[in-house]
């Protein structure tokens, strides 16, 4: 049977076997997913010995995906636009990378939650690995702006300047933002659940009339930013589970050569 896994530390709480199980039994593949373990200098070595044992492909958590994208000798153009892996595959002699976190936000956006991103203005909160792999598929849907926005904000003048390129984006200070509104607001940062955001954080007020708050972050709870956003009167959020079972399902596809469908699985997931 072939051998999946995702990769990370920790991993413990990864959701991916549960859905990679559920995809193959939807999809009537015969495969085994499950947990790897590898330790914080010890990445390359532990991915090495899952292919020696057999292994077929890997998802790549937190703190992997830049040693991920380092150890594929071959990569997609939308894993180095990102320059980081969260998927590997084994070619017989070597690993292939992708990167399809891109790919599971905009499906989740556009399928599942009916977000319109043309024409809008859109905001990223945070300019780390996962803002770096969303920029360049968001400004494929053609919004009127994207606007980064970071605590540390030589990293998303950084951004906006890799992507300048690809269509209207920039950088602002997090305190610019004020008197600032947006369709679409999208925290990447790693903020995750617990107590209310900071009130020096973030200006309130930033949402245009009936936008969007979707968080990266998912969680049985709500998230610290949707907290914020409902607030200051949202109504229309979304956690990061879509994009998580969407983004697995890319790699599904890209292991498999089909593509399972997702709605039975975020139904499993979120009950
Ligand atoms: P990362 O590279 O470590 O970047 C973290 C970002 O969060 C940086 O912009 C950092 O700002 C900011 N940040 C951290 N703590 C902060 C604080 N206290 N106040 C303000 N900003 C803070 O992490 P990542 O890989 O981009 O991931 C970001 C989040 O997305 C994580 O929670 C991850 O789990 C989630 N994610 C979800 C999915 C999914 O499928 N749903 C996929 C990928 C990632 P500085 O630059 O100032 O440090």
């Amino acid at each position: 049977m072939d051998r999946y896994a995702v990769v990370g530390n920790p991993v413990a709480h990864s959701k991916s076997p549960l859905i990679h199980a559920a995809f193959a039994a939807a999809t009537g593949q015969a495969l085994s997913y499950g947990r790897l373990l590898a330790p914080l200098d010890g990445f390359a070595a532990a991915v090495a010995g899952f292919a020696a044992a057999g292994g077929k492909g890997l998802n790549v958590t937190v703190p992997f995906k830049l040693e991920a994208f380092a150890l594929a000798r071959e990569q997609t153009a939308r894993a180095q636009v990102a320059g980081a892996c969260n998927t590997l595959a084994w070619r017989g002699d070597h690993w292939y990378g992708d990167n399809t976190d891109g790919a599971g936000l905009l499906r989740d956006l556009l399928h599942n939650v009916g977000a319109t991103i043309a024409g809008g203005d859109v905001l990223i909160l945070g300019a780390g690995g996962a803002a770096r792999g969303i920029i360049v598929p968001l400004l494929a849907q053609a919004p009127r702006r994207l606007v980064v926005a970071n605590r540390t904000q030589a990293r998303a003048a950084q951004l906006a300047a890799d992507f300048a390129s690809d269509g209207p984006v920039a950088a602002i200070e997090p305190a610019a933002l004020a008197g600032e509104r947006f369709d679409v607001v999208i925290n990447a940062t790693s903020i995750g659940l617990g107590a209310a955001v900071p009130r020096e954080l973030w200006p309130a007020g930033m949402f245009a009339p009936g936008a969007l708050a979707y968080d990266l972050v998912y969680a049985n709870d709500t998230t610290r930013f949707l907290r914020w956003a409902h607030e200051q009167g949202v109504t229309r959020t979304a956690d990061g589970l879509g994009m998580l079972i969407e983004q697995a399902a890319e790699s599904f596809a890209l292991w498999r050569g089909v593509r399972p469908d997702t709605a039975p699985v975020f139904a499993l997931l979120r009950a």
